[in-house]
């Protein structure tokens, strides 16, 4: 539920409802419509448990709080991006001189915490239950300002709002959201999700073939990009347990990060990680490089693992790394 309140310009209550300031406290480039949409981007980088958190479980200090600011404006701006309602929907507060900087492909920095958290956010908004109805409700308000702008006046206070409402992009030809959404640029030529297989290109993300020439879509990720110490995810959350062979060199060598089960040996686990992977830290609003501590010595599971396999990619995605 949606109230207008006079001490507050938005926040939420953490009991499902969402309290934004009455329009004499507006200032006159907000949009009420804008200002729901933001809380919602919020939500979409907290996950589904910040809705029992007032204010979606961030109390605006700390060091997280400018990266996760970050976040949400990213998946703020690629969503819009879809439906070309980027200056209609942009943000008001402090954080506008970020959006103002935000151009290209807003995604491709997968060092910043803020791009992961952003990917992790869009991908919520493909799920319930924000999806379908957030899409819904963004083609929605495209339509409503595509019409509302036929009306408005130069002289109109109103008008800067409604002079930006830009056609939104055509869907890529595989289906996928266009790349303009993200401002990802290359084709599928270069993109990591495609592979060849009987002659065909064809893409993992739109499980469909592709023409190499096409511009790239908004999953596109630049396979030369691909960076194992930017990523880790293999060695992380993606994947639970690495197995590794009684007669595997790396028993004696490393015998300290063994685990017997019994009926195998695995490495042992630090958390949702291998224990010999380092690094993955946030340090300055950035994220350290991974290292593994026994990269000479590991074992064939880890070493017949492939950067840009299927396997790798799959791992970029359950991780948040890749759309
Ligand atoms: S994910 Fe890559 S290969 Fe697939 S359609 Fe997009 S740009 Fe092309
Ligand atoms: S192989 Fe793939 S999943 Fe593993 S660290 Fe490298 S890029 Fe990441």
């Amino acid at each position: 539920m949606v109230v207008r309140a006079a001490d507050t310009y938005a926040s939420t209550d953490g009991r499902g409802t969402l309290s934004i300031a009455r329009d004499a406290d507006l200032d006159a480039d907000d949009s009420l419509a804008q200002m729901i949409f933001h809380e919602l981007c919020h939500s979409l980088v907290e996950g589904e448990d910040s809705f029992r958190a007032p204010d979606w479980g961030m109390d605006n200090t700390g060091p997280d709080h400018d990266w996760r600011e970050h976040a949400c404006l990213r998946a703020q701006w690629v969503l819009t991006g879809r439906h070309g309602l980027r200056v209609l929907f942009a943000p008001t507060t402090d954080f506008r001189a970020f959006w103002d900087t935000l151009s290209g492909d807003v995604l491709s920095d997968r060092t910043d915490p803020s791009v992961q958290a952003a990917i992790a956010a869009l991908r919520r908004a493909a799920l319930p239950p924000w999806a379908p109805a957030l899409e819904d409700a963004l083609a929605a308000t495209a339509r409503i300002a595509a019409e509302a702008a036929r009306f408005s006046a130069p002289a109109n206070d109103a008008a800067p709002l409604w002079t930006g409402i830009d056609a939104p992009p055509a869907r890529h030809p595989s289906g996928l959201p266009a790349g303009a959404s993200s401002g990802a640029t290359g084709s599928c030529a270069t993109c990591a999700w495609r592979f060849d297989a009987r002659g065909s290109a064809r893409c993992r993300q739109a499980e469909t073939k592709v023409d190499p020439s096409w511009p790239a879509c908004e999953r596109y990720e630049a396979a030369p990009s691909l960076d194992c110490q930017t990523c880790g995810a293999c060695c992380r959350a993606a994947y639970h347990s690495v197995e590794v062979s009684r007669r595997d060199p790396m028993v004696k060598k490393q015998p300290s990060y063994l685990e017997d089960r019994g009926t195998y040996l695995e490495i042992r686990r630090a958390g949702d990680r291998c224990s010999a992977l380092g690094g993955g830290l946030i340090e300055a609003g950035r994220l350290t490089r991974f290292a593994c501590a026994i990269y000479d010595d590991r074992p064939r599971t880890c070493r017949d693992f492939t950067l840009g396999s299927a396997h790798c990619l799959t791992a970029r995605r359950r991780v948040g790394l890749s759309l």
